[in-house]
């Protein structure tokens, strides 16, 4: 919707210049700026593109990220994601995910919360950072310090093997 009308200069001349308001999500976009517009609504480019009415190729040229080569743009489970990889984020392998710096850095913060012991034997041997919600299942938690477990090897296998005979949908011991 149009939130208010300033006047600027045009060289010698004043104009009108439009503000509008995104009528998903209220942020302000100027006239000159990207945004798409359906029926009477107004959308800044990036509720265009989540709301599917722009493409992720329009989607890429108003947000200028299109000038980054292999780039691609998509929504998934309702955000924006970018990547430049072959495959989208979702479908690259988890292994590769435990080499990013976010997880090392996840892991050190859940180990320093927990004084780097286990926190169900309190031994400092072997520790591993365990995901009380499993990664695989719980894309949305991965980074979160709140799901996450310092536990000893031994503790790791056993509580991993507790999860399973829960019934619950856990990967191989080795994964994290
Ligand atoms: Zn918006
Ligand atoms: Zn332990
Ligand atoms: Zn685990």
């Amino acid at each position: 919707m149009l939130y208010k009308t300033i006047k600027v200069r045009n060289g010698d001349m004043l104009v009108n210049y439009n503000i509008y308001k995104c009528d998903r999500c209220s942020n302000d976009i100027e006239e000159a700026w990207p945004m798409v517009i359906n029926d009477i609504n107004h959308y800044c480019y990036e509720c265009g593109f989540l709301m599917d009415i722009i493409d992720s190729k329009e989607y890429l040229r108003h947000s200028g990220f299109g000038l980054m080569p292999n780039i691609k743009a998509a929504v998934h489970n309702g955000e924006v994601v970018l990547w430049t990889t072959k495959k989208p984020p979702w479908e690259t392998p988890d292994s590769t995910y435990r080499k990013t710096k976010a997880y090392r850095l996840w892991r050190k913060e859940v180990f320093e919360r927990d004084g780097y012991v286990c926190r169900h034997c309190g031994s400092d041997k072997d520790i591993q950072a365990h995901h009380i919600k499993p990664f695989a299942k719980y894309k949305k938690l991965r980074f979160k310090v709140s799901n996450g477990l310092t536990l000893c090897d031994r503790c790791h296998k056993e509580e991993h093997k507790r999860m399973k005979m829960g019934g619950r949908n856990e990967r191989s011991v080795s994964n994290q």
